[in-house]
């Protein structure tokens, strides 16, 4: 199935935990994500930082926890995300909201899909 080009734009930008090209480091190098965790302390970090998503960079509290999120919409989109659209300068100026301008239609879905999430 070809990817539908707009649903994964930046726009959950509620927390910022880690950048993408970040996350592709850490996906094909360990020592990229072990050196990020390094810089964390387990007794801090939920469930001990025992399960994380790297696709999402994001600690979970359990490992129930953990496989209900490998299954949500939010994780199957940052999946996504990773493969079919590796992180670019490109991207990194749509972030920014730069390079939005001619096309206002995708702009007006990110929206309403905010809107529904939020709810
Ligand atoms: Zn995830």
């Amino acid at each position: 199935m070809p990817a539908i080009r707009g649903q994964d734009s930046k726009k959950k930008t509620r927390r910022h935990t880690r950048d993408l090209d970040q996350i592709h480091d850490d996906i094909h190098k360990e020592k990229h994500l072990d050196k990020y965790k390094s810089t964390k302390h387990t007794e801090d970090l939920p469930g001990l930082g025992q399960f994380y998503c790297v696709e999402c960079a994001k600690w979970f509290e359990s490992e129930a926890n953990l496989t209900a999120h490998s299954k949500g919409k939010v994780h199957k989109r940052r999946v996504r995300q990773l493969k079919e659209e590796p992180y670019s300068q490109k991207e990194a100026e749509a972030a920014a909201g730069l390079t939005w301008t001619d096309n206002g239609k995708r702009k007006e879905e990110d929206h309403e899909l905010e809107m529904a999430e939020a709810t």
